[in-house]
């Protein structure tokens, strides 16, 4: 750090420059994020100094928390449903495998996941000494149920089921992994960071949250779909106890059994998550969600006309165009301005409909790649 101080106009001036690096979201297909709604912002501004981690200086910051929880549960099926707001996917993740690690009495457990889970995962087998066992897709990329029957065992602490992949956006069956965690008697994690706010708007017979039975846990992440400002994450228990296997003993707070991961937490990203909730209700959620699956169509069907086929088509607001040599179209698309993402397996460009993205950009787009393939 410099001895003496800069005024303020310097600081605003290299703050401003260092801004003027980051990219806007406009022309980014490769997000999850968005920018958040404008009363996230507010909210955030008026709730910035609130700590979370200590509510009883906080009440009025704590009620939102609790409220917003509450508004969530509900969004899931289960209104009775208990949890906290996190940092994001990935606490959330960790601690809905902690509490279900915490709930054996041995300590060399493992998890099945599917094949397509999150890399957070990964990184709960190293943190809470797991095996991470994955199971195999089906042809849509969908989890195979057999083959996570074939993974679990006397050791297995949690299955996990997600709804809305990370690279396809597809969602497994939960249902029938619902049935499979009854009959072994095993909690069930459902990792719903993405599709927690689109499902739920999205119409149609969809059983993947609380409504069925065996769902344990769910993370929902209200800084991606939900437009909340970051970091804002949600974890959700069908049975209190769950939550309680995550107390810490912090006699010197107002506060003496915290569940979070982290000590200090932003009552301004609690602020940012109620007030969207609050203010677009279910009807307004449900206009951003279907603005975005109407571009994914539109992205889909341009991709079509220009000869290149979704890998699966559009369950959610992710597009994924199957090509030879994905890397190169995204290293030629940023040449053009375009950031865009790619997919392990199978190999393919993804592209995410966000509310950020356009109709205009969505065209500008497709006549780019048009052009990158013909090169
Ligand atoms: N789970 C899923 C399905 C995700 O798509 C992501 C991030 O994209 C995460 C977990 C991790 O969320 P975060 O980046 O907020 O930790």
């Amino acid at each position: 750090m410099r001895d003496r101080g800069l005024s303020e106009e310097e600081v605003m001036r290299g703050l401003l420059k260092m801004r003027a690096k980051d990219l806007s979201y406009d022309r980014i297909f490769s997000s999850m994020c968005t920018p958040p709604h404008p009363i996230a912002l507010k909210a955030h501004q008026l709730f910035q100094e609130t700590n979370l981690g200590d509510p009883g200086l906080f009440p009025g910051s704590a009620e939102l928390e609790a409220e917003a929880v509450r508004m969530m549960a509900e969004l899931l099926g289960h209104p009775e449903a208990c949890g906290y707001l996190s940092t994001g996917g990935t606490e959330s993740n960790i601690q809905a495998i902690r509490a279900a690690r915490n709930s054996a009495d041995f300590r060399d457990g493992n998890i099945v996941v599917p094949r397509s889970a999150h890399f957070s995962f990964d990184k709960i087998g190293d943190l809470l000494s797991l095996e991470i066992r994955k199971a195999d897709l089906d042809g849509d990329l969908k989890v195979e149920v057999g083959s996570v029957e074939e993974l679990i065992d006397e050791k297995t602490v949690s299955l996990v089921g997600i709804a809305g992949t990370t690279e396809f956006g597809q969602v497994d069956p939960i249902d029938r992994l619902g049935r499979l965690a009854l009959d072994w008697g095993i909690p069930l994690h459902v990792d719903a960071a993405f599709g927690g706010f689109v499902l739920p708007f999205l119409g149609g017979d969809w059983r993947w949250d609380f409504s069925v039975e065996g769902v344990t846990s769910i993370t929902i992440d209200p800084h991606k779909m939900g437009m909340a400002t970051i970091p804002g994450g949600g974890l959700l228990f069908r049975h209190p106890e769950d939550l309680e296997r995550l107390a810490a003993y912090a006699p010197y707070l107002t506060v003496a059994r915290p569940k979070a991961l982290t000590g200090t937490r932003s009552g301004a990203a609690a602020a940012a998550i109620w007030a969207v909730m609050s203010h677009l209700g279910m009807e307004g959620f449900k206009e951003v969600v279907n603005g975005c699956m109407a571009l994914s169509r539109r992205m889909a069907s341009g991709a079509k006309e220009i000869g290149i086929e979704p890998v699966i088509e559009p369950v959610m607001n992710v597009v994924t165009l199957r090509m030879e040599d994905p890397e190169g179209v995204r290293a030629a698309l940023l040449g053009r301005r375009w950031r865009v993402s790619t997919t392990r397996s199978p190999k393919a460009l993804r592209l995410i409909m966000m509310p950020h993205s356009t109709a205009e950009n969505v065209d500008l787009f497709l006549g780019d790649l048009e052009d990158v393939l013909r090169k």
